[in-house]
Order: C-alpha cells, then sequence, then structure tokens
C-alpha cells in the first residue's frame, strides 16, 4: 500500500535493521525501544490491523507468533516475554499495519496498567 510505512520497511524501501525475514514476515527493532528488547513482527502484505483481518490471514498470524517467540529468545528475552497487538483506536494503534510489539527483559515487564 502507498503511505504506508510498514509496507515500505517490508519491501526493503525504508531500512530497518531486519532481526528476521522470510518471504512473508520481518522483525526489526521499534524506533523509540519502550523495554532493553523491542521488536516489531510484521507482515510484507498490508493487513490494517487484527480486526480487519480475515480467516485466511490466521495461518500467517500463527507464523508471527512462532517466530515473536524465537525472535525473544535469541535477542536476550529468554526468561519470558510480552507481546502486545494494538488494535484500533482504542488499542491505541498508531500505525495502520498489523503489528506484533515483542517487549521483554532482562528485567519483568511490570503489570498491565490498570484502569478499570
Ligand atoms: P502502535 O502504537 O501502532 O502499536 O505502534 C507503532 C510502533 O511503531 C511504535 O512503537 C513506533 O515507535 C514504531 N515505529 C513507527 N515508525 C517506525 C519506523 O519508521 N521504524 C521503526 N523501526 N519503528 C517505527
Ligand atoms: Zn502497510
Amino acid at each position: 500500500m502507498t503511505d504506508c510505512i510498514f509496507c515500505k520497511i517490508g519491501a526493503g524501501e525504508i531500512p530497518a535493521k531486519f532481526v528476521y525475514e522470510d518471504e512473508d514476515i520481518v522483525a526489526f527493532p521499534d524506533i523509540q525501544p519502550q523495554r532493553p528488547v523491542h521488536i516489531l513482527v510484521i507482515p510484507r502484505r498490508h493487513i490494517v490491523s487484527l480486526a480487519e483481518a480475515t480467516p485466511s490471514d490466521e495461518a500467517l498470524m500463527g507464523r508471527m507468533l512462532g517466530v515473536a517467540n524465537r525472535i525473544a529468545t535469541s535477542q536476550g528475552s529468554t526468561d519470558g516475554f510480552r507481546v502486545i497487538i494494538n488494535t484500533g483506536p482504542i488499542g491505541g494503534q498508531e500505525v495502520m499495519h498489523l503489528h506484533m510489539h515483542i517487549v521483554g527483559g532482562p528485567d519483568p515487564v511490570g503489570p498491565m496498567l490498570k484502569r478499570v
């Protein structure tokens, strides 16, 4: 999709240091890391968000989770990590191309914010 920053990263048009890549998926460090390990996993293909994904995207998203697990370990979050998929305005999604955040250690990520 034109004017989508993550499509451009996936296509190699904007530089990012891939820590993983295959035909369908790339992973690279977040430009503004929130934790010592903070990697984004994206499909190369434009999917707007988890809310817009269809059943035909589910195998790809399953593979993204497997990639996330292996990357978290190889990037040094060996004792657990958190995967976050911000979705839509309620979820605080800023880049409208599906992505998984992997955030991790060495220290615990901490509790999710309580807002109820
Ligand atoms: P969201 O809030 O949409 O879940 O998160 C988008 C994330 O993408 C943010 O954490 C932001 O720092 C990251 N980001 C935005 N633009 C770029 C970029 O050009 N390169 C990289 N590596 N990360 C980006
Ligand atoms: Zn895109």
